[in-house]
């Protein structure tokens, strides 16, 4: 790894960042460490406490693995992060910053809209440990602002936004942050590393559900947090070796075989979500398509400035999207109709407006009508895949016009 050349693009770091050659058998492909366990010279230390972190020996996997650390290494490299530290999903990377680093008395931002299962967590979780939890519309930085207490630890913001693909501003987010001593943290799942690099923008955090894009084929749960080396020091020892919430090395290992072809990955996810989205936003049976890509996207500039495609994401709204649903389950060939996203597999889903806003964002008033804006009653949140983008129109094309 030290020989890589300093000035390497993305897709070289992409297939040799954090792996080398087996010094032992040549191998010119990573091995998988499963052990959990490895012998010691040392015969007195028991817990992590004894080790000096940053030149630990191997002891037990919950502490610390090789398979783990090259894929930490592979992906703190394409991040250009100081540290990174990978979970056994991206909701234990989560629940790791946000209970690792906020304490009673402590003030969060999040966005209004995120990924469900974070949106639950800081509602119905954090309170629970006296952490007071406001969220905003990020679309609009001067909420982000007005929303700034003494007492506010960390912004949350994730974009682009599942389900409705609303984009935050990163560059100015981050400045208010910084004029404020906050640190902001950054759910880049559904950018991936290779299309948004918030650490460059100036966030402190960027947390990826690995199962999405970075491991690409659908068969392996991860999650990452990446961040800077002392708190990652710190929530090391807490969230990895006392939560406990880490990876399996063969799902390291698939991740990392599948972050190989990251960046080629997220090109064609790319053009065939603009293909998608051009041939649905001119279907007269869709009301609404909601994609980074379109000029029609009500935030295309920022789109324009922070991402370097437009990812594979994108949500679309029908007249009677319940029956769209289960003439899809019936009738797609190509298409899953399943939940989960960033896979080679084109991943189709109904997500209804009154639905998530009763299990995950209880919205009233402006932010109801800012969510409306985007999904109305609901939006199909289409993850577009690796397929011949005809075919996935013509898809799509069967169950919308029949
Ligand atoms: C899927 C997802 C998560 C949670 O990741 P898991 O690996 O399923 O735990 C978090 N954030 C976003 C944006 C996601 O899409």
């Amino acid at each position: 790894m030290s020989k890589l050349p300093k000035d390497a693009g993305p897709q070289t770091l992409a297939v040799h960042a954090g792996e080398a050659p087996d010094e032992v058998t040549g191998a010119s492909s990573p091995s998988i460490v499963m052990s959990t366990t490895f012998t010691t010279k040392d015969a007195e230390a028991f817990s992590i406490k004894d080790f000096d972190e940053s030149d630990m020996p191997y002891i037990y996997t919950r502490w610390g693995n090789p398979t783990v650390n090259q894929l930490q290494d592979k992906l703190r490299v394409l991040e250009g992060a100081e540290s990174c530290l990978a979970f056994g999903s991206g909701m234990a990377a989560t629940s790791a910053l946000l209970l690792g680093y906020l304490s009673p008395g402590d003030h969060l931002i999040v966005s209004d809209v995120q990924y469900a299962g974070s949106a639950e967590l800081v509602r119905h979780t954090l309170p629970r440990f006296g952490i007071d939890v406001t969220p905003v519309d990020t679309s609009d930085v001067n909420h982000v602002e007005a929303a700034i207490r003494d007492n506010t630890r960390l912004i949350f913001i994730e974009t682009p936004i599942n389900p409705i693909i609303r984009l935050a501003d990163i560059e100015a987010i981050a400045e208010i942050c910084k004029a404020h001593g906050v640190r902001l943290a950054v759910d880049s799942t559904f950018a991936s590393p290779v299309v948004t690099r918030p650490i460059e923008l100036g966030a402190d955090f960027v947390i990826h559900s690995l199962t999405k894009y970075v491991g690409g084929h659908g068969d392996a749960l991860g999650g990452a947090l990446l961040g800077p080396g002392d708190v990652m020091m710190a929530l090391n020892e807490e969230a990895l070796v006392h939560y406990g919430g880490v990876i399996s090395p063969f799902n390291a290992w698939l991740i990392m075989r599948g972050m190989a072809t990251l960046p080629i990955r997220m090109q064609a996810h790319s053009a065939n979500a603009m293909q998608v989205a051009e041939f649905l936003e001119a279907h007269p049976a869709v009301r609404r398509v909601n994609y980074p890509g379109l000029p029609s996207h009500p935030q295309y500039e920022i789109a324009l400035r922070q991402m370097s495609c437009f990812s594979g994401m994108l949500s679309f709204q029908v007249e009677d999207g319940p029956a769209v649903a289960r003439k899809m389950i019936d009738e797609l060939r190509v298409i899953h109709y399943a939940v989960s996203l960033g896979h080679h597999r084109s991943l189709v889903y109904w997500i209804g407006t009154d639905q998530i806003m009763e299990s995950s964002y209880h919205l009233e008033g402006e932010q109801l009508e800012g969510f409306r804006a985007y999904a109305g009653n609901g939006v199909m949140r289409l993850s577009v895949g690796l397929e011949d983008a005809d075919d996935l129109c013509r898809d799509l094309d069967r169950v919308l016009s029949g």
